[in-house]
């Protein structure tokens, strides 16, 4: 038995004498090849599979833990499988690298709120508890939700442990996790790790000290800003709730707006998310999702409301287009931002055609409400828009990018990514046998990656893990 050099993952058998001694301090709970008294002996038919640190001149060994189950991620999507799993009865295990609803905790703004109202908010067996269902949630109350719900499952969760990397097992079904905290042997592997896990700011502006740059991640409150104008670039769900919170803090905002397709909040009675479920929408299987992958607009902040960026003008934010280069502290602003509402608006109307017809086919007594096919006057940034920014002459003291997430899946050494790093799947499931993914975008269908619609997913997947148990050896 070869001393292995770094560190890594071997099978130790006692047909020698130093594999014989090294399993013998490993079980006793050494866990170094010093010296130690031990009843292993050369030559038994013993063998077990070892992580192996390098540690100076000691190698530290730990026996491998084996799970039939591994679930990588502690937020809603871990969460809900877990509980599906413990209904069918399948061994698991789920790793958090940091707290449960870790990303709730920490890569979301103090002010934000939730974009489904309390009635609809649900995890499986377990609704949001509420005062008013027609209020939206903070932050805070989502992670106390998710907490409660881990207990409520009894989650089989160990936090504080990232996994590292995951490879298929030499020679055997299965996969191998290295995690902080020793290697994992699983038959099957979730990774649910989030839909939304690297930031992505596009390189156009150069550190500056002079400027102060963060992420809609990293972006707490208006006071973590220094004083002065603020730009925003992106006008999904987060640049639109902090334009309006930084407006009303008395800021004045410069908001680069995009490509988006805005909802209303609430039509002829309803929420939106009333209507999304009426009208089947929010289970669009992702084969009928079309080219845009864009997920509605919708603010929950300050009561929701629909969004509508002219109305945004008119609270004092100032629209651009998207920003496109920059250059020694001036921005170039493409010409685009009246056809970003135009499609905004088109998406819009396209909407509430919807809902009428679905009023009329099934004779709804639903009031109609033709204010809300109004379009506010077209404010003075929109009419003539700024194709260049000066920030300094601006007043701009700080700029948040809400230039939206991508997916960080490097640690898997498992051949299911496509050549940008995008797991390749159906539903989830992909071609390696056992292994998963949950909780992404558009999964399987609209409101995949929506706390109240991993549910479904989830349960899929432990049917189909649960369908595989015992067809598949360890
Ligand atoms: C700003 C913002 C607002 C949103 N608002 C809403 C909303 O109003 N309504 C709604 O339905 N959805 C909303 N979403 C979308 C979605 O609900 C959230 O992104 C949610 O956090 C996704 O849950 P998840 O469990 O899939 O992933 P996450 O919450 O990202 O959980 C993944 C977990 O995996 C852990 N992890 C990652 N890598 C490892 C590793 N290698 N080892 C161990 N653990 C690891 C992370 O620490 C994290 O806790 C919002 C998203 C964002 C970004």
């Amino acid at each position: 038995m070869l001393r292995p050099a770094g560190d890594g993952v071997g099978i130790w058998r006692a047909s020698d004498a130093r594999g014989a001694k090294w399993i013998a301090d490993a079980e006793e709970g050494v866990g170094s090849c010093q010296p130690s008294q031990h009843n292993v002996h050369q030559g038994d038919n013993l063998e077990r599979r070892f992580v192996f640190q390098s540690r100076g001149d000691r190698l530290l060994t730990m026996p491998i833990e084996h799970v039939e189950t591994l679930v990588v991620g502690g937020g809603q999507a871990g969460l809900a499988l877990s509980h599906m799993l413990s209904q069918r009865g399948c061994q698991h295990l789920v790793l958090e690298r940091g707290r449960i609803a870790e990303r709730w905790r920490t890569e979301r703004w103090d002010g934000l709120r939730f974009q489904f109202p309390n009635w609809s908010v649900q995890l499986p067996d377990f609704p949001f508890p509420h005062a008013d269902p027609d209020a939206f949630a903070t932050s805070a109350e989502i992670v106390d939700f998710l907490n409660a719900y881990a207990d409520f499952i009894a989650a089989p969760i160990r936090c504080g442990v990232t996994v590292t990397a995951l490879r298929r097992r030499e020679g055997a079904s299965g996969f191998v996790a290295e995690t902080s905290n020793g290697a994992i042997e699983a038959a099957n592997v979730v990774v649910a790790t989030g839909p939304y896990q690297r930031p992505i700011i596009p390189a156009l502006l150069p550190e500056d000290a002079s400027l102060f740059q963060v992420h809609a991640s990293r972006y707490r409150e208006p006071d973590q800003l220094p004083p002065g104008a603020v730009l925003i670039v992106g006008s999904g769900a987060s640049g639109a709730q902090i334009a309006e919170e930084l407006v009303r803090a008395g800021r004045h905002v410069y908001l680069s707006v995009g490509h988006h397709r805005r909802l209303p909040r609430r039509y002829r009675g309803r929420d939106l998310i009333w209507w999304l479920s009426a009208l089947g929408l929010d289970q669009t299987p992702v084969e009928n999702r079309g080219p845009d992958k864009s997920l509605p607009l919708i603010t929950g902040a300050y009561g929701g409301h629909t969004i509508d960026f002219r109305r945004f003008a008119t609270q004092g934010i100032t629209l651009l287009g998207r920003v496109e280069a920059a250059r020694e502290g001036t921005l170039d602003l493409a010409s685009d931002l009246a056809d970003s509402l135009a499609f905004g608006d088109a998406a819009y109307a396209a909407f509430l055609d919807r809902a009428d017809a679905h009023v009329a086919r099934h004779g709804l007594d639903m009031p109609e409400e033709p204010g809300a096919r109004s379009v506010p006057p077209d404010p003075p940034c929109l009419v003539e828009p700024l194709r260049r920014l000066e920030l300094h002459a601006a007043g701009i003291g700080a700029v948040i990018w809400a230039t939206g997430y991508g997916c960080d899946f490097s640690w898997i050494d498992v051949p299911v990514l496509d050549a940008s790093g995008e797991p390749v799947h159906r539903g989830g499931v992909t071609n390696e046998p056992g292994l998963y993914f949950l909780g992404l975008q558009w999964l399987s269908k609209m409101n995949s990656s929506f706390l109240a619609g991993v549910g479904d997913d989830a349960a899929r997947l432990a049917d189909h893990i649960a369908g595989q148990k015992g067809g598949r050896g360890r």
